[in-house]
């Protein structure tokens, strides 16, 4: 069976590939998996940068087509800000950054708090300079105060209207129908499907 490479050691987020690519035939190989231990940095100043970095690093360390992603969370109010940042925002982590996110957003009323998480995903193939990308988003607004304990990282506080709950009320199911992450894999299913018709490798 074709082996695609998920270059991730989250084995969270392969087990949602996994299902997002439930029927393409493909066998899906983590990081873990191939005992690939080099971490590429994500010195990229853009989704795509690191998501471009990541996707042609572990493919060449692999030698298997390999999907990488890269995501984060956006505030219009901020110039974009935490984005490529995210995981490390105002150099705190936990409960601390989303502290420091309502402090920067301090005073702003709901109608200025919009926002939206982002995933690029890029696909990179052995013998193929051309790396494809794919994004999915998800709009929403900040909340004032967290609510909810599912999710991770800015989940608490990202408000999605539609839903009328935090990401971190919805069951991890539902979350994972409408988060940018679910979206972009859609989109990359598109590319493996015509990858497969084209000749795996
Ligand atoms: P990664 O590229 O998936 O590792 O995400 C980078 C950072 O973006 C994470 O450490 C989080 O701070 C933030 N982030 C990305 N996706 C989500 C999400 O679904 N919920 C909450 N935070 C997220």
């Amino acid at each position: 069976m074709p082996e695609l490479l998920i270059a991730t050691h989250n084995a969270g987020k392969l087990r949602e590939f996994a299902r997002l690519f439930d029927g393409l035939g493909l066998t899906l190989r983590s990081l873990d998996d191939l005992g690939i231990t080099t971490d590429i940095e994500e010195t990229g100043t853009t989704f795509h940068e690191n998501a471009r970095l990541k996707a042609e690093g572990y493919m060449q360390l692999s030698g298997l087509p390999t999907l990488a992603d890269d995501s984060g969370l956006e505030v219009a109010a901020l110039n974009g800000a935490p984005g490529v940042y995210s995981a490390r925002y105002g150099g705190v982590t936990g409960l601390a950054q989303l502290e420091y996110l309502l402090k920067q957003m301090e005073g702003m009323p709901f109608h200025e708090r919009l926002a939206r998480f982002v995933c690029i995903i890029a696909l990179a193939r052995p013998g193929s300079t051309d790396v494809e990308f794919v994004e999915g988003t998800l709009p929403g607004v900040i909340e004032f105060e967290p609510r909810g304990s599912g999710g991770f990282g800015y989940d608490p506080l990202f408000y999605v209207v539609d839903e009328d709950k935090t990401l971190a009320e919805l069951t991890p199911e539902r979350k994972n129908e409408i988060s940018h992450r679910a979206a972009a894999a859609r989109a990359a299913r598109v590319v493996l499907a015509r990858w497969q018709t084209e000749g795996w490798q």
